[in-house]
């Protein structure tokens, strides 16, 4: 039976819906998407199919839609605003379309650049409730008197070695690569940026004032410290969070 009308599915047919019932799910989908492309919004209910569809399809064009919006490296508050129009359309949890973190992320990050406009202080991150559960229970960070949090994500400090790639009879040759040095939370606060390890990893600390240059990357951010010859290379998976180390660290470096 067809998931959608009821009618009797034929011998041949597969998935849940007939094949008139799928054309009309993917032509709604089609439909969705073009809108909030192009005018950034939704206007009218989506059609009831849409709620009895392949789960995976529909998160599959939400997915579709965010690194669309996100190719610019960036979400505005209108893209925001979208997505989760998107979200309640498509009928996803938050859980389903992985979501919840990366808008938050967004939002924070404008959140923070309102407060750079206004040349006011930098909006105050709260480990509790922006870091994951998973990776808060793993760092136990001492946070000095005076000292506010700006912002954390975890990341990893990457170092380049020089291993013996192959033995030769009058000596051996050598590659560089890059290996992980130690990870944790980088934890960016008013007045350090400081690794708080992970279990029987190392911690590393750089106070603000060492600092003179930074740099964002697809996924990594990197940090030029006067106290040491080579620059801090950190790995973090996520765009949203090096943007944000990134314009913080700006601004509070020039304040
Ligand atoms: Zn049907």
């Amino acid at each position: 039976m067809c998931g959608a009308c009821g009618r009797k599915l034929g011998f041949f047919s597969w998935g849940d819906f007939c094949r008139q019932c799928q054309k009309l799910f993917k032509t709604e989908l089609t439909r969705l998407e073009k809108e909030i492309l192009s005018n950034k919004d939704l206007s009218g209910e989506p059609a009831v199919i849409i709620k009895k569809g392949n789960k995976k399809s529909r998160i599959k064009l939400y997915d579709k839609v965010f690194r669309q919006f996100e190719t610019r490296g960036e979400l505005s508050q209108a893209e925001i605003t979208a997505l989760q129009k998107l979200q309640q359309a498509l009928d996803l949890s938050d859980d389903e379309v992985n979501a919840r973190e990366q808008i938050k992320l967004y939002e924070f990050l404008a959140k923070a650049r309102e407060a750079i406009e206004k040349g006011v202080s930098l909006p105050v991150f709260d480990l509790n409730t922006h870091l994951k559960p998973k990776d808060l229970m793993k760092i136990a960070p001492i946070i000095r008197k005076n000292e506010l949090i700006h912002f954390a994500a975890p990341a990893s400090l990457m170092e380049t070695e020089e291993v013996i790639s192959e033995k030769l009879l009058w000596g051996v040759k050598t590659t560089i690569r890059d290996v992980e040095a130690t990870r944790g939370a980088l934890i960016l606060t008013s007045q350090r940026l400081f690794l708080c390890p992970f279990p029987l990893e190392k911690p590393v600390e750089i106070p603000l004032f060492y600092i003179f240059h930074v740099e964002g990357k697809l996924n990594s951010l990197t940090i030029f410290s006067r106290a040491r010859g080579r620059p801090y290379d950190f790995r973090i998976s996520n765009r949203a969070a090096i943007k944000i180390f990134e314009t913080c660290l700006h601004y509070l470096l020039t304040h």
